[in-house]
């Protein structure tokens, strides 16, 4: 599946992958899925991608070929999960384990550069900012630096359980490992889409007091329940009010955005703000759920960010945020810091990661459930699709 422009995917031909570099390797793709992260480019939030551009960055299949250079780590039909970052597993970064900033897997390293300072990692199916790598969302992909940039995963487990490695698992567990949980603390967590949904269960796992789930969603906040949290319903009730009730007009210690660019104005911030500002705000300063964390967390709490933002967003409460002394922890994820530990956990049947899963279906469907999942129609949460 390709992008040609905002809301314009489409499901067409393109060149099959072939190996470019002796460390690439190509796997024929039996599942992949379509991740809040690409509604960000569906909505054309994100500058940098080109018509053509290959979509997806979450994808598992089977090893169809192997350049030189990655043979003493794989082989034809090795079964993988492919993570979303690619890495070379060499550079300072990588050997620290902070995969999602490699500095040698973007190889439109300037275009970085220019962005953000510095060059962070190579993505797949995620614009030339970093680096143009044709995704996932397609029978085949090129992957590079593959001998680093792969998990291998084990035949008697079904693709469903196993291919959220690739991003959504690791990405809720980061966020709240980074979190660093104690038994009093209440963790809040903004955003029940799948990202939130595995944030969620994550903090309940690692011990946290209670947990609170802020979305307006009924069907997202119904599984958020399931899952072991508190729901807030934005739309019907006042955050505020609730998590104070919860809190001891406290605030939680800890918070997670999992809710980034698409964030909806909640009734609560309304209040807070000049409705006026609201009304001239650009598509990029669309931070409604983090202002809301900032205002309500508890001083000294911490934030963790997996929710994507770009461009310079802008009315960030900084004020508060210097004044309550919060430390923020964000980031694209890690991803291979965390696969191991979490597929042994799914071998061993502590974390069942397919509750998230709503819709399985061919990749020629995936444009419509572009739509389908932006507009969280038809009880829309995880969408995966067979090419
Ligand atoms: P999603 O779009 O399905 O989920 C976002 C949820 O936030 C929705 O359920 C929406 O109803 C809710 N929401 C909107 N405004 C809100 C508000 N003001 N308060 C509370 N909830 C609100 O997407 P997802 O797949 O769960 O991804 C969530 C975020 O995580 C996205 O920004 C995505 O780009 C990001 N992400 C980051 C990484 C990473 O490595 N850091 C990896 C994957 C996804
Ligand atoms: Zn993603
Ligand atoms: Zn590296």
């Amino acid at each position: 599946m390709s992008w040609h422009g905002k809301h314009d995917i489409r499901c067409e031909s393109v060149p099959d992958p072939q190996i470019e570099h002796p460390r690439d390797a190509v796997i024929r793709v039996t599942s992949c899925a379509i991740c809040g992260s690409d509604l960000h480019l569906y909505d054309n939030f994100i500058p940098g991608m080109t018509p053509g551009d290959v979509m997806g960055h979450e994808c598992m299949g089977e090893v169809v070929e192997v350049g030189p250079e990655s043979r003493h780590a794989l082989k034809v039909g090795d079964r993988v999960v492919i993570p979303f970052t690619i890495s070379c597993g060499a550079c300072p970064q990588c050997l620290r384990g902070n995969f999602s900033v490699c500095e040698r897997s973007n190889r439109n390293a300037s275009l970085a550069q220019k962005a953000f300072g510095r060059t962070t990692a190579g993505l797949f199916g995620y614009t030339q900012l970093t680096g143009g790598y044709q995704g996932g969302q397609a029978e085949y992909i090129r992957v590079p630096f593959a001998d680093k940039t792969h998990v291998k995963v084990p035949s008697n487990l079904s693709d469903e359980k196993l291919l959220f490695l690739s991003d959504i698992l690791p990405t809720g567990w980061q966020a709240a490992v980074q979190l660093g949980i104690e038994e009093t603390d209440t963790v809040a967590v903004w955003g029940c889409g799948p990202v939130g949904q595995f944030a969620i269960r994550s903090a309940v796992l690692l011990g946290a007091k209670q947990v609170i789930a802020i979305d307006r969603v009924p069907e997202r906040l119904e599984m958020a329940a399931a899952g072991g949290a508190i729901p807030i319903n934005f739309e019907v009730e006042s955050v505020m009010e609730r998590i104070d009730a919860l809190t001891d007009g406290k605030g939680p210690e800890k918070c997670i955005d999992a809710v980034g660019l698409e964030a909806h104005v909640s009734g609560h911030i309304d209040s807070m703000y000049d409705r006026a500002k609201q009304a001239v705000m650009a598509e990029s300063d669309r931070i409604h759920a983090l202002r809301e964390i900032i205002y309500l967390i508890r001083p000294a709490g911490t934030i963790s960010m997996p929710g994507v933002y770009g461009g310079l967003a802008d009315k960030v409460p900084l004020g508060a945020l210097m004044n309550k002394g919060i430390t923020v922890r964000t980031g694209q994820t890690h991803t291979q810091r965390w696969t191991d530990d979490l597929l042994r956990r799914i071998e061993e049947g502590q974390i069942d990661p397919t509750f998230v899963i709503t819709h399985v279906a061919d990749l020629a469907d995936g444009p419509a459930l572009y739509e389908t999942f932006r507009d969280k129609k038809d009880g829309c949460v995880k969408v995966v699709l067979k090419p």
